[in-house]
C-alpha cells in the first residue's frame, strides 16, 4: 500500500539522518539510575527532580485513593467523573499558588493544547517565545489566532511587536511563555513580561512544567520567586517535580470558570483518575517542605555546570536545574550519548525538530536523589568521552545561532 510505504521511507530516512527515535525500555523504577537492557545507569534524562516518583507516600496515597474512588474516573468531569477528590485537589493547588481556583488537565500536553485555543480564537492575537515547548505551539496553531513568534526571551523586541501589531477588530491579546526553559534550562523574564502585558492589558499564560516543584518558595516556581503580579494564568504539570502525572492552570475563578466550558481537552476527556488525585495529594506537603532537596538539586547542577566546563563541553555557566551539553550535530549527540551510556551513564540525546538544527545536544537534568559521587561519576565519564574525541574537540559556539524569531506579524 501506497501510504504505508511512505512510513518505512521516512522511518529510514529518519534513521539515515540520526534522527530516528527508538523507546528506551526500563525494568526499574525511575531512580536517580535506571535499569535499562539489563544495566543500572545513573538517569540524567527525568525530570524526576526531588525523586519523588518513587517516594513511599505517592504509592501509598494512590492506593488509598484507588479503594476510595475506584482505577477509572469512568466519564468526564461535566458528566459523572468529578468525585470530592478531584474538588479537594483542586483547592489544594489553587491555595499552593495563592490563586482563586485552579483545573486539573490529564497532562501538560493536553493542558496547553486546550487552554491557548480557549484563551485566544480568530480575531485575536498570540505572542509565544521562539523556544516554547512543542504543546504551546500546537496550542497557538489549533487556536486559529495570529500568531507572533518573538525572539527567545527578548522583552524589548516583544514590546516592539506587541506595539505594532494591534488586535485586528479589537481582538484581545496573549503572551505565552515557559518560566524555565526545558531544552535550554533557561529563565525567562518573567517580571518584565509582566509588566509588559500589564502595560499593553495583555494577558500572561506561564508555562511552569520545570519549574514548579523544583525552584522558588515552597516550591512555588519562578513568578512566586520573582513576584510576577496578577493576573498571571500559571500552568503547573504534576508528572515532573511532583512525581506523579497531569497538570494544572491556577488563576482567577472567571477564568478557571470559563475553561471548564470552553476547554475542549478538559470538556471532552475522562477525568483524572483517583490514583493520580491520591499521588498528587500526598505530594503536595512533600514539595512544600523539599527545601533541603531543592537545594541539593542546584548545587548538583552546579557541580555539573563547572565539571563540564572544565572538559572544555559547551555548557552554561551557570542556570539551574536543566544543563544543555552542546554537540551540534545530532550524529555527535547520538556517539556521546552512545559512549555515555557504555560508562555506565543514561544522557538521551535531544535532537531537532525538538530543538533548532544544529544545535542537537544533550539535556542532563540530575535530581536531588544524586549524590555527589555519581555526579563525579558522570564527569568522568565526560572526561574519557573528551579523550577519545581527542580532547578540546568540542564545540564551544555552536548555540549561537540557536533558531531565535521570525519577528513578524504573520499569521
Ligand atoms: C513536559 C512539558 C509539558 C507537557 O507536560 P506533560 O504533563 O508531560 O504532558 C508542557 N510544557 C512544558 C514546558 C513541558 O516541559
Amino acid at each position: 500500500m501506497q501510504l504505508l510505504e511512505r512510513f518505512r521511507t521516512e522511518v529510514e530516512e529518519r534513521r539515515a539522518q540520526h534522527l530516528l527515535r527508538t523507546l528506551q525500555v526500563s525494568s526499574s523504577a525511575p531512580g536517580p539510575t535506571i535499569t535499562i537492557a539489563g544495566r543500572e545507569l545513573i538517569n540524567l534524562s527525568s525530570n524526576n527532580y526531588l525523586g519523588l516518583a518513587t517516594h513511599p507516600a505517592l504509592a501509598a496515597g494512590s492506593a488509598r485513593a484507588v479503594e476510595l474512588a475506584g482505577s477509572g474516573a469512568g466519564a468526564s468531569r461535566l458528566l459523572t467523573g468529578t468525585h470530592s477528590l478531584h474538588e479537594a485537589v483542586e483547592r489544594q493547588l489553587a491555595d499552593f499558588l495563592g490563586e482563586e481556583a485552579a483545573l486539573l488537565f490529564s497532562s501538560g500536553y493536553a493542558a496547553n493544547v486546550g487552554i491557548i485555543p480557549a484563551l485566544a480564537g480568530r480575531g485575536d492575537r498570540i505572542f509565544s517565545d521562539a523556544l516554547n515547548h512543542a504543546s504551546i505551539i500546537d496550542g497557538c496553531r489549533l487556536s486559529r489566532a495570529e500568531v507572533t513568534i518573538y525572539p527567545h526571551g527578548d522583552t524589548v523586541a516583544l514590546e516592539h511587536l506587541v506595539q505594532g501589531c494591534p488586535p485586528s477588530r479589537g481582538g484581545a491579546r496573549l503572551i505565552v511563555s515557559e518560566s524555565l526553559f526545558s531544552m535550554d534550562g533557561d529563565a525567562a523574564p518573567v517580571t518584565a513580561l509582566s509588566e509588559l502585558a500589564r502595560r499593553h492589558d495583555t494577558l500572561l499564560l506561564l508555562d511552569e512544567a520545570h519549574a514548579l516543584g523544583a525552584i522558588g518558595r515552597g516550591g512555588r516556581g519562578l513568578a512566586d520567586l520573582r513576584g510576577v503580579s496578577r493576573p498571571c494564568l500559571r500552568l503547573g504539570t504534576l508528572g515532573k517535580a511532583f512525581g506523579s502525572a497531569g497538570a494544572f492552570l491556577a488563576g482567577p475563578a472567571c477564568v478557571i470558570a470559563y475553561l471548564t466550558n470552553t476547554c475542549r481537552s478538559f470538556v471532552y476527556s475522562t477525568a483524572v483518575p483517583a490514583a493520580i488525585l491520591g499521588a498528587v495529594a500526598a505530594a503536595l506537603p512533600l514539595v512544600e517542605a523539599a527545601a533541603a532537596a531543592r537545594q541539593r538539586l542546584q548545587a548538583r547542577a552546579a557541580h555539573l555546570r563547572e565539571g563540564l566546563r572544565r572538559l572544555g563541553f559547551s555548557a552554561p555557566a551557570e542556570g539551574w536545574h536543566i544543563v544543555p551539553v552542546l554537540a551540534g550535530e545530532a550524529e555527535r549527540a547520538l556517539a556521546w550519548s552512545a559512549a555515555l551510556a557504555e560508562a555506565g551513564v543514561l544522557a538521551l540525546p535531544i535532537r531537532p525538530p525538538t530543538v533548532p538544527d544544529g544545535t542537537a545536544r544533550l539535556r542532563l537534568a540530575p535530581s536531588a536523589a544524586h549524590s555527589a559521587a555519581q555526579i563525579d561519576q558522570v564527569l568522568e565519564a565526560f572526561a574519557r568521552l573528551a579523550q577519545a574525541a581527542g580532547g578540546g574537540s568540542q564545540p564551544s559556539s555552536c548555540g549561537a545561532e540557536a533558531a531565535t524569531s521570525t519577528s513578524r506579524c504573520s499569521a
